[in-house]
């Protein structure tokens, strides 16, 4: 067998991983290159392998940056079959369509923009028809089933409690009696997050491959501590009639966030405060989240199953429409507006960013990474003027971060996956993380197991397992 990396290695973006055995070839992962955006264009429509030859691909879970890139495979020929889980398959399939939309708008901007001094204009990378061709070969499994892929290779999935539906998977090659077995982690969770299952153990494998996001740092625990904060901060609101302003990604932190909320609400930690989650992709993401409680841990399963709804309450209230979106800008608070993007590189959330940010009496709460040169960044670094939609827009509004509700295992979390598989791999490939994290975890993970062979793949190459 063969391994290739054809992407998230010695990064984190545009997760693909290439498995060939003879005769057949299994893609885990088709992510989106995300970057500069040229390059991460070119990166993006030349996946680096032939989408014809690819038999099956196996997606671990529905964030971008590991299935972004699936509609382009049937632009290439491609006619094989794209296992995933069934909440991933829900997921997978409002994202990618959310993807097409913003391409195409985006593209509509920067041609408007730079329609002078350009002789072709930027296109999409896919739309949505596209995206409709490769969610018709989606097979939804339930986690730990056999599947059956092709005679001598089967997989299974593993919950990896990092967003809803994520798995690790694990691939088994039978050949001449012998049987190799590969697992790909996918990106890990943490445990004791809301909502999720904690990350179930790895099975057994002989080759390994390890997300290392974090691998070189360690999160704070998301404790009484983080809850004493946030119990302050809307006490404050109360008192000064703030708005809390929260970016967030509309899949997974929002969910997570009003579980938080009413929990602290539950325990008459808070008094109710009303909530307003304004993103129409996060609107449908809550409704994905309601029809997959197979997912759920046990406190969130107790909730469902008494006939309440975790992720609704009198005081939550949806935002879809740009009208209604644009009605909470004039509103006063106290109130909490969670709205997308995360980073406040566009979306709704610059909107309210705009109108709340020159008021002293308001909040920004940042509970997210914040990548550098983003709106974001700025902001948590504590510029007092900051640029928004183009004007230099003077800071008033107090900022907060919140620092433990990271969805990916830290270092720790990485080294004990490696140490609760037994027997241990003889093989591990380090990818999806920056070069700085990825060299670190492998040389803490080669210092505790000589034996084990480790390798950073850089994105190209190819391994014999
Ligand atoms: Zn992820």
């Amino acid at each position: 067998m063969k391994l290739s990396f054809y992407g998230a290695a010695r990064s984190v973006t545009g997760s693909r991983h290439m498995l060939d055995m003879p005769g057949f070839r299994l893609l885990f992962d088709c992510g989106m290159f995300q970057g500069r955006r040229e390059e991460a264009a070119q990166q993006n429509r030349d996946l680096g392998f032939d989408p014809k030859s690819v038999s099956a691909v196996l997606l671990s879970h529905a964030h971008i940056d590991h299935s972004g890139a699936l509609p382009v495979l049937p632009q290439h020929g491609f006619s094989g079959k794209v296992y995933v889980t069934r909440a991933t398959a829900d997921l997978a399939g409002i994202m990618l369509e959310d993807s097409a939309r913003i391409q195409q708008n985006d593209c509509r901007y920067v041609n408007k923009k730079e329609k002078r001094g350009r002789t072709t204009c930027i296109r999409p990378i896919y739309n949505s028809d596209d995206v409709r061709k490769i969610l018709k070969r989606f097979e939804g499994e339930r986690y730990g089933n056999q599947i059956n892929i092709a005679p001598r290779v089967t997989a299974s999935f593993h919950d990896a409690g990092h967003i809803l539906g994520s798995a690790a998977i694990r691939v088994k090659y039978k050949a001449r009696g012998n049987t190799t077995t590969v697992l790909f982690s996918g990106d890990l969770g943490r445990s004791e997050m809301p909502i999720l299952r904690d990350p179930e153990p790895p099975p057994p494998c002989d080759v390994l491959i390890l997300e290392s996001t974090y691998g070189d740092r360690l999160h704070e625990r998301a404790g009484e501590e983080m809850k004493q904060k946030a119990q302050e901060l809307i006490a404050h609101a109360k008192t000064h009639k703030s708005k809390i302003i929260v970016p967030a990604f509309a899949v997974g932190r929002t969910q997570e966030l009003v579980m938080r909320i009413k929990q602290l609400v539950g325990e008459g930690r808070v008094d109710p405060i009303p909530i307003y989650i304004d993103s129409p992709l996060a609107g449908k993401a809550t409704e994905v989240f309601r029809r997959h409680p197979e997912c759920y841990d046990e406190e969130t399963l107790k909730t469902f199953t008494a006939d309440r709804d975790p992720f609704a309450s009198r005081y939550i209230h949806f935002v879809s429409s740009p009208e209604d979106s644009k009605r909470l800008n004039m509103m006063k608070g106290p109130c909490v507006i969670i709205s997308s993007s995360g980073m406040c590189e566009g979306g709704r959330v610059v909107h309210h960013l705009k109108h709340a940010i020159q008021d002293e009496a308001n909040i920004i709460v940042f509970v997210g990474f914040q990548a550098e040169h983003t709106l974001g960044r700025k902001l948590v670094e504590g510029w007092d003027v900051v640029p928004i939609f183009g004007v230099p827009t003077q800071r008033r509004a107090q900022i907060v971060k919140f620092n433990g509700l990271s969805a990916h295992a830290d270092r720790n979390d990485l080294l004990a996956y490696v140490r609760a598989i037994n027997p241990l791999p003889s093989k591990i490939f380090i990818v999806h993380g920056e070069e700085k994290q990825a060299l670190s975890l492998g040389a803490a993970i080669q210092a505790e197991h000589p034996n084990i062979e480790v390798q950073i793949p850089h994105r190209g190459s190819s391994h014999e397992v």
